[in-house]
């Protein structure tokens, strides 16, 4: 007797009628593959090999172009993209989160730049108003400026009591 007729074989039966040619497990009549008692173990192995196929992607390809986020505008588009890439799978929620809170800083930087913006215009417009009174704005400008605005609704004050 020769090492291949020491080798047990599957006794499954094919659809076919046939023999199923694999080697028995060890301790089995059955191969892995139709083993009743492997059901589980191949289950298993059938939800990894699964997950291994549908693995999310963690990041953009390196050529894909970049998303602008410069104002609140790009910030929601982006926001919106992220949203359903992760809700269709084609993004890890991992990733999608991070791009969340990366988003959520460039939001309030861009609302901090938008003040920012607002008040040098409103700085360049009190400066036009001095000089049209006949101030030069500069150091102590500022505290004259809001004694002369008091003394103006004062005043008014004064003249809606008369
Ligand atoms: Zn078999």
């Amino acid at each position: 007797m020769g090492a291949r007729n020491c080798q047990r074989s599957c006794i499954h039966i094919k659809s076919d009628g046939g023999r199923c040619r694999a080697n028995a497990s060890t301790g089995s009549p059955f191969c892995f593959f139709h083993d009743p008692r492997q059901a589980q173990a191949r289950a298993a192995a059938r939800r990894a090999g699964g997950i291994q196929r549908t693995r999310k992607a963690t990041t953009l390809p390196v050529d894909a172009p970049d998303r602008p986020v410069t104002n609140a505008a790009d910030i929601f588009g982006l926001m919106a993209k992220t949203i359903n890439e992760v809700r269709h799978g084609q993004l890890q929620p991992k990733a999608g989160y991070v791009i969340g809170y990366l988003a959520s800083v460039a939001l309030k930087a861009a609302e901090q730049s938008a003040l920012e913006a607002r008040l040098a215009e409103l700085e360049a417009v009190v400066k036009t108003q001095l000089t049209d009174i006949g101030l030069e704005p500069g150091i102590g400008t500022e505290q004259f400026a809001f004694e002369f605005v008091n003394q103006k609704v004062e005043d008014s004050d004064h003249e809606q009591q008369r």
